[in-house]
């Protein structure tokens, strides 16, 4: 168990990250908060809420793990969250910095533009 001051520590090296480092740290963090139980599975996503003015309700998209080894190791374009798109196996709306990148619920890769 951490303090927290421990915790604010933790947060001020976070809040300095550009978007698509602080994505990547929690891709590392995220996926170990998993739940599989009695055939439900919960998984712990990041996740990006937009709210149009002109329209009823919020927009949510997921927050997609960029394809690294389709950027050679790298993070992609270092950007903000601007590429949306549709994870094709589960139809979640996903944002990323990148074009190429990773549903974070069931893994599949998603072509963003
Ligand atoms: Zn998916």
């Amino acid at each position: 168990m951490t303090t927290d001051e421990g915790r604010d520590r933790l947060a001020e090296q976070l809040v300095v990250l550009p978007v698509y480092e602080l994505v990547d740290v929690l891709r590392r963090v995220l996926p170990n908060y998993t739940e599989d139980n009695c055939g439900i599975r919960t998984e712990l996503v990041l996740a990006e809420v937009t709210d149009y003015e002109d329209e009823p309700g919020l927009e949510v998209e997921l927050v997609a793990w960029p394809d690294r080894d389709y950027y050679n190791g790298g993070l992609g374009i270092g950007q903000g969250l601007w590429e949306h798109g549709h994870c094709a196996k589960c139809d979640a709306g996903v944002v990323s910095n990148a074009k190429r990148a990773y549903c974070p619920y069931c893994g599949s890769r998603c072509g963003l533009t």
